[in-house]
């Protein structure tokens, strides 16, 4: 077997199985051995009551003290277990639907149950834990047992099986590495981290495992950088750009006065794509830096040379309020340029259009989300390249775009929090424009941590606000078990939430599971003030911009990253009021209060990452990575970023030795 083959050779894979795996994008052995466990199931050392304290979570060892009792509740039927612990606490558990509890677990057994702790310190409680006699949990303790990322039909035991079947079957793996990579940074062999990746022995085990595999992909990554800089820097400018006297009439015609950072950037890329090279660009700045205009700016030079521009975001939302920006930003200031909007919401008939006109240079600026940008689109005359929230790409779509027109100038914008040391090696091929300032006349977000005894007074803030004539985002709760109740819980919850406000404040809701078309809607009617309160899923959390938005309460928010929420805050604040983030923390946890307070001493994004870093456990890194970073499977480019540096300098000392042979 190779790492190429089809993984229908793998023993008990049959046609059907594949195709949930493809579902995965697992087709080829390669595909399945890089299917990294999501999180490791340790099954840590039982507790009593007292000792699992206030955690969230407990595992606790305790005797059945009275036979499971079955209530029957219309369809509803409730197992309900009365457990002693080691000092005779009691712990009430609950189960649904499993009614068959009751006859294989007896008054008198020694059980662990599993789950998440509920209930006050004198009355402890579980709901749906799961259940093990303690001989059985015993048994398995002391291994990492692998969780894998699952599909409806495809459970965690048939992934286990396939991948443990793969390392058994295949005679020989293959270096992945050059083996005088391997060797001069002591790397263990690829056959020994595969295995170790999946089914670590130990907790070391999978640490050493990981640092190689981190390495791997960092070695990976930088190396496609650095091809692509060397590709990028023979490019000639070939586009006939020059500076025009309308940009800077336009900048004194705006309603604010841009930030000097923003207007630094402008200047650099204004240099660029009127150079003698090919532009390739990042500008870095945190959410709420004003990005866009400097972008627009970039688009209407590109537009007064007669060329054409694209700018691409990663939602269809986002693009859509990008093209209304740009669409009532030319209409205010009468300039001539045809912006088009290419979304998938779109008829194939009106695709067919907005592609026709593009061909035709009908077309200047045109606005859209990645796939449909880099499908089937001619363009007449494109110049630049525009991709809003870059974190969330990597080299390779830069690449096939980089292919569309004739090598078009290239800016990306990225609000990742990453600083500059890190940031040259892992955009070594792009320059970099730091927009470090926010508009002046904003006010610092007000933050406050709460527990859930003050959400009735949240309730009364956001009204008060709406009162006002602001609106206020609700990020929903966390759905655990699957993406295929977000929709429900978002709708439950904006349910709840119109019972509390008077009729005259409009409800709406997001989430990832809507159709482009509605949430185009809904957020066109949340810019245009229609709708008062937005319940979401972090759907919000890239780009969109409101203004008007005062308020955003976060529920669950002990549950998310720090960077995340750092990103979710951003959505308020954008404008001239002052703004509020309320934090609910439905754990009722310290820790998480604390973690939680971190948000409250700095709205930059940088040390709020780093600072999140350091609360993090080691047991946390397992699949564990902030949103908004690059797309990594295992790395972490904070917690990594000793192997990072170490990685940029293999790749330095491997292309060294082509270029001179030793
Ligand atoms: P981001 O950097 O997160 O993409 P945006 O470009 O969306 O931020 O800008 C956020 C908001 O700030 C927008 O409503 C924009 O019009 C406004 N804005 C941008 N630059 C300035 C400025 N110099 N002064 C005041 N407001 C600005
Ligand atoms: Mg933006």
């Amino acid at each position: 077997m190779k790492y190429e083959d089809s993984i229908e050779k793998i023993k008990g894979i049959g046609g059907k199985t594949a195709a949930l795996f493809h579902k995965l994008n697992v087709y080829t052995v390669s595909d399945l051995l890089h299917y990294y466990p999501r999180t490791y199931d340790l099954y840590e050392e039982p507790e009593t009551l007292a000792e699992a304290g206030e955690k969230e979570q407990g595992t606790i060892a305790a005797v059945i003290a009275e036979p499971f009792r079955l209530v029957r509740a219309g369809r509803m039927e409730i197992v309900t277990g009365k457990l002693a612990d080691a000092n005779g606490e009691i712990l009430v558990a609950k189960w649904f639907h499993m009614p068959y509890l009751c006859s294989t677990f007896k008054k008198g057994m020694h059980v662990v149950v599993r789950g998440k702790l509920g209930g006050g310190v004198k009355s402890r409680t579980m709901e749906q834990p799961e259940l093990f006699l303690e001989q059985n949990y015993r048994a398995q303790a002391g291994y990492m047992h692998p969780i894998y990322g699952l599909t409806a039909g495809l459970g965690n035991k048939t992934i286990s099986k396939a991948i443990s079947n793969v390392l058994e079957e295949m005679s020989a793996f293959p270096e992945t590495l050059p083996a005088e990579v391997v060797e001069r940074y002591h790397l263990a062999s690829y056959e020994t981290v595969i295995r170790k990746i999946h089914f670590p022995e130990s907790m070391d085990a999978f640490g050493q495992a990981r640092s190689r595999l981190v390495f791997e992909e960092f070695y990976r990554f930088i190396l496609g950088v650095r091809q692509m800089k060397e590709k990028i820097s023979r490019l000639k400018n070939h586009f006939a750009l020059v500076e025009h006297l309308e940009i800077q009439q336009l900048i004194e015609r705006l309603p604010f006065q841009l930030t000097s950072a923003q207007l630094r950037a402008w200047r650099e890329i204004e240099q660029d794509m009127t150079g003698d090279g090919v532009m390739n660009r990042m500008v870095q700045g945190d959410v709420g830096s004003g990005k866009t205009i400097v972008a627009i700016l970039a688009m209407y030079l590109a537009g007064l040379c007669q060329y054409q521009s694209v700018m691409m975001a990663p939602t269809a939302v986002l693009a859509r309020q990008h093209y209304e920006t740009i669409t009532e930003l030319f209409a205010a200031y009468e300039i001539p340029l045809r912006v088009v909007l290419l979304t998938g919401t779109l008829s194939v008939k009106e695709k067919r259009e907005v592609q026709r006109q593009i061909a035709a240079h009908e077309a200047d600026v045109i606005i859209g989300t990645h796939a449909l940008i880099q499908e089937k689109v001619t363009y007449a005359d494109l110049a630049l390249v525009i991709t809003d929230e870059q974190h969330r790409f990597g080299v390779n779509q830069r690449d096939t775009l980089s292919q569309k027109g004739l090598m078009p100038h290239v800016l990306v914008m990225s609000a990742t929090p990453i600083p500059r040391s890190l940031a040259i090696i892992l955009y070594g091929d792009l320059d970099i424009s730091i927009i470090d300032e926010k508009p002046a006349k904003r006010l610092p977000i007000k933050n406050c941590a709460v527990e859930t005894s003050y959400r009735p007074k949240a309730y009364r803030f956001i009204r008060q606000q709406v009162e006002e004539g602001h609106q206020a985002y609700v990020i929903c709760p966390m759905v655990e078990e699957s993406e295929m109740m977000e929709g429900e819980n978002v709708e439950d919850y904006s349910e709840k939430l119109r019972q509390v406000f008077p009729s005259s404040i409009q409800v709406g809701i997001l989430h990832g599971k809507m159709k482009t078309a509605e949430k185009e809607a809904i957020m066109d009617a949340f810019g245009r003030g229609q709708i008062h309160v937005l319940v979401s899923t972090t759907v919000v959390e890239v780009g969109i911009d409101v203004p008007n938005a005062t308020v955003i309460l976060i529920e669950d928010a002990q549950r998310f990253g720090l960077a995340q929420l750092h990103q979710l805050r951003g959505r308020v604040g954008r404008g001239k009021w002052q703004s509020y983030c309320i934090l609910m923390n439905t754990s009722g946890s310290k820790a998480s209060k604390k973690r939680l307070d971190i948000l409250n001493q700095s709205n930059d994004g940088f040390f709020i990452a780093s600072e999140d870093l350091k609360l993090r456990g080691p047991g946390e890194f397992f699949g564990v990575r902030q949103s908004g970073e690059l797309e990594f499977l295992l790395a972490d480019v904070y917690a990594d970023a000793a192997i990072l540096k170490q990685a940029s300098d293999a790749v330095e000392w491997q292309l060294s030795r082509k270029t001179f042979p030793e």
